[in-house]
């Protein structure tokens, strides 16, 4: 078992000097929460987003309140696009994981030198943010624009885990990846897409959390993919990242900018639902995303997923929804104090 060292403050986090070097204590690593599964029954994660006012930042904190209760194996921070927001990202994890939550600090090479880079990764071990999702990003301004690497930068994702692998200070570190069920939207193929996955987990990554996905089959081809390609590393737990639907219009997008695909039965039926009127039947929407988000989450859990990440986008409701529907989380309501978030 993996144990990593996590800064944590006998008070208020977020009053006192955060510079000060801090007492440790223990905090989980991420591919061990994957270990704690029985049959039929799998952990749960979250993503959050590093809030950009004071209204998101309580909003965040109700959500994280909330999910440290229904008992989320690990909670993870994203990176705003082109490093925008690393200071609030690591402000935000290492208030989490004082929670105490097991926290994943997402982390992208853009914008940096390897050279700030290294400076990075020292401060996060010595915060005891050891949790670590190496990414690439994406290109600052237009994500889909084309990704340009900067003088004394790196270029791949899997060169931030050399990086890692490379430093002392970061020995205990656990890494996880991105993967693309349908393929990364610039890779030349989906050959070469898995070989290029295969390699960050042959890297030292011990685990990948997906892209989301509509489509079941998508995450159980890429899991094969993978296997398939490297019987040893490409069998690292594959997290499947779960967007619950809630509206026509957000699906929609979601699938624009992630470029992935929403099945075709799926999206005639909310058509149907629709009815022409999103927003007279939003409610009816909603009620047939949750249950479609439902059993996509089922069909994973039967498939042997080892986790299900919510991507939550700060909001409890609905995934404690279909959390509710598997059986894994009270019913989501006011009786609960639970009016404040979404
Ligand atoms: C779960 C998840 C969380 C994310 N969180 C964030 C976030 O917090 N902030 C953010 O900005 N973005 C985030 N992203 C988006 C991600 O950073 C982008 O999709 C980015 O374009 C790809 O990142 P990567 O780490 O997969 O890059 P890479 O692994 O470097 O891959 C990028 C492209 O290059 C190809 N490739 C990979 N290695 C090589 C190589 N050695 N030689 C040639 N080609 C190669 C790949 O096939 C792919 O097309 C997230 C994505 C996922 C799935």
């Amino acid at each position: 078992m993996i144990v990593t060292m996590c800064a944590t403050s006998p008070s208020d986090p977020t009053t006192e000097n955060q510079n000060a070097p801090l007492p440790p204590s223990l905090q989980v690593a991420v591919s061990d929460t994957l270990k704690r599964g029985t049959p039929g029954r799998v952990p749960f994660s979250v993503e959050f987003m590093p809030p950009r006012d004071d209204a998101a930042e309580a909003r965040l904190w109700s959500a994280a309140e909330a999910f440290h209760d229904l008992g989320a194996s690990f909670v993870s921070v994203t990176y705003g696009a082109g490093g925008s927001s690393r200071e609030r990202t690591e402000r935000v994890a290492g208030k989490l994981a004082m929670k105490p939550l097991t926290t994943l600090l997402h982390m992208t090479l853009v914008g940096h030198t390897e050279s700030e880079l290294r400076g990075i990764l020292r401060e996060f071990a010595s915060l005891g943010m050891t949790n670590l999702l190496a990414l690439r990003g994406d290109p600052p301004g237009d994500p889909t624009g084309e990704w340009e690497g900067i003088e004394g930068g790196l270029t791949h994702a899997v060169h931030l885990i050399e990086l890692v692998k490379s430093m002392p200070e970061c020995a205990d570190f656990d890494l996880g990846i991105a993967s693309f069920p349908e393929g990364h939207y610039r890779a030349e193929s989906i050959e070469a897409d898995t070989r290029y996955t295969v390699e960050k987990l042959r890297a030292g990554a011990n685990y990948s959390i997906t892209q989301m996905f509509f489509n079941v089959d998508h995450y159980l081809r890429l899991r094969d993919r993978l296997a398939a390609y490297d019987p040893v590393h490409g069998a690292k737990p594959v997290i499947p990242g779960l967007m619950p639907i809630t509206s026509l219009r957000s699906v929609r997008r979601q699938v624009e900018l992630a470029g992935c695909e929403l099945p075709r039965d799926m999206e005639e039926k909310f058509t149907r639902i629709a009815a022409g009127d999103e927003q007279k039947n939003a409610a009816a929407i909603r009620e047939a995303g949750i249950e479609e988000t439902t059993k996509m989450a089922e069909r994973l859990i039967a498939e042997g997923a080892p986790d299900l990440h919510f991507m939550t986008m700060n909001n409890v409701r609905a995934t404690q929804e279909v959390l509710h529907n598997l059986g894994m989380a009270p019913a989501f309501g006011p009786r609960f104090g639970q009016d404040m978030v979404r």
